[in-house]
């Protein structure tokens, strides 16, 4: 813990912490240190991490990085960390995000964007982290803390990992409490850890995951044993390449990497094979309907009453509409605009219905995939590597959501997936690719993700 301060202290350019809590830090590594002298070590006892501004912590100020938030300190802890607590780690300090998690480069958190440590080879410009858990893949990456928490509702756990050659695992809708954790688009959101390795990764997520009675979509099953996973055989396992991921324009750098991480798990004895997702086109335009709907929704809530900031007006809806207006930054009121339209009546069917429908096309495709014995679907994390601050979405935000195209439709279908860096650029940026799994098996992703880091 003492060296992971001092460490922060000198890594306070990257942004990547919007609070350090130091002195929780030290009192609970005290606690964790009398713990051993006892003999009675959890599984992260004295393992200090650092928290996603998304989850709630008991006393320690809580924003989702926007300003609306204003100095929340939420009366709660969110059973997530609750978990994480439970088994001995240590908080470090909350990690920066993009606002309300809406954000695939960490550029539209309150707090500035986040900056990444690697750069590319003889340059010095500086690029972002991916987003929107920006500050935790930073901070693994940067050895600002041994892990991190993250949450993932269209890439945002995987996407940043891939950024930053860190592990992102986004686990299967229900396996972790969404409970005192920021809503986004809730039949999206997942929380889930990024790590420096796929080990490590299956360590953290043992204590996130479990059923929860606060979060009724969370699942009652048992949390198996993620670390007994990594390194267990791969062989004969049936591993999907999905033809449809091999978009237009793809670069022959990310071809090739998909290419070598289809050689490596053969190699380690897995079939692959060529699957289709016919629907795949449709994900990103269908997650860009459906997650700003849900948010509209959840967000209805900062209202200048409830929670931290208020601009006062002459009446109450003049206080709602000002508190809203200074609150929130203009990726959020986008959403909410889109969300909010496309809920209205009258295009409710045209759209919302529609991306519904088609959530369940995707959600089938992959499904008659594993109905043909598909262990997992082997496919690139991010269409490039990092790029710079500033560089992408400015006049046109769509340019960013084409980040996604790759992550989209493990959310809209609810299935695991895990980022695993597999190589660098032509520049020397790490490159990530991912795996996506069967509903509930986390198992054979670390499996394959240990064969492929
Ligand atoms: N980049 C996606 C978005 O902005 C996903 C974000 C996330 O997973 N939280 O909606």
């Amino acid at each position: 813990t003492d060296a992971y301060l001092k460490a922060m202290a000198g890594g306070r350019g990257l942004n990547a912490y919007v609070l350090e809590t130091p002195d929780q830090a030290r009192a609970m590594a005290k606690v964790a240190d009398e713990a051993l002298a006892r003999g009675e070590a959890g599984p992260l006892t004295g393992i200090p991490l650092g928290i996603k501004d998304l989850f709630a912590t008991e006393g320690v100020r809580t924003t989702a990085c926007s300003k609306i938030l204003g100095e929340f300190k939420p009366p709660y802890e969110s059973t997530v960390t609750t978990q994480l607590w439970r088994d001995g780690a240590v908080l470090l300090g909350k990690l920066n995000n993009d606002e309300f998690a809406m954000g695939s480069s960490n550029e539209t958190s309150c707090f500035g964007p986040v900056i990444n440590p690697w750069r590319r080879e003889g340059s010095k410009t500086k690029l972002v982290p991916g987003g929107s858990s920006g500050g935790s893949a930073a901070a693994v990456a940067a050895n600002l803390c041994l892990g991190a928490t993250a949450t993932d509702t269209g890439g945002s756990i995987r996407q940043p990992a891939a950024f930053t050659g860190t592990v992102g695992v986004k686990p299967t809708y229900g396996r972790c409490s969404r409970w005192g954790i920021v809503a986004f688009a809730s039949s999206l959101d997942q929380a889930g850890p990024i790590a420096r390795t796929v080990r490590d990764a299956a360590i953290l997520l043992r204590s996130m995951a479990g059923h929860d009675p606060k979060d009724t979509t969370s699942v009652d099953r048992a949390v198996p044993d993620y670390e007994a996973a990594v390194g267990r055989s791969v062989k004969g396992m049936k591993i999907g390449i999905p033809k449809e991921y091999r978009i237009e324009g793809m670069s022959p750098e990310i071809e090739a990497l998909w290419k070598r991480g289809a050689d490596w798990l053969k190699a380690a004895g897995a079939e692959l094979v060529e699957v289709s997702l016919p629907h795949t086109r449709y994900a990103l335009p269908a997650y860009y309907i459906v997650a700003p709907a849900e948010a509209s929704s959840n967000l209805a809530r900062y209202d200048g009453v409830r929670y931290g900031a208020r601009v006062p007006g002459h009446n109450i809806v003049e206080m709602y509409e000002n508190t809203r207006a200074a609150g929130f930054g203009a990726e959020v009121k986008r959403r909410v605009m889109i969300g909010t339209y496309v809920l209205s009546a009258g295009y409710y069917d045209a759209y919302y219905l529609r991306a519904q429908k088609v959530r369940t096309l995707i959600k089938r495709d992959f499904e008659t995939c594993f109905a043909n014995g598909v262990s997992a679907i082997l496919t690139p994390a991010t269409p490039s590597a990092a790029f710079g601050i500033g560089e992408k979405g400015g006049a046109d935000p769509v340019e960013m959501y084409l980040n996604d195209i790759f992550t989209v439709t493990v959310n809209m279908a609810g299935l695991p997936g895990i980022a695993v860096p597999a190589g660098r650029d032509v520049q020397g940026l790490p490159l990530g690719l991912q795996l996506i799994g069967r509903p509930f098996d986390e198992e054979t992703l670390f499996s394959l993700g240990e064969v492929i880091e």
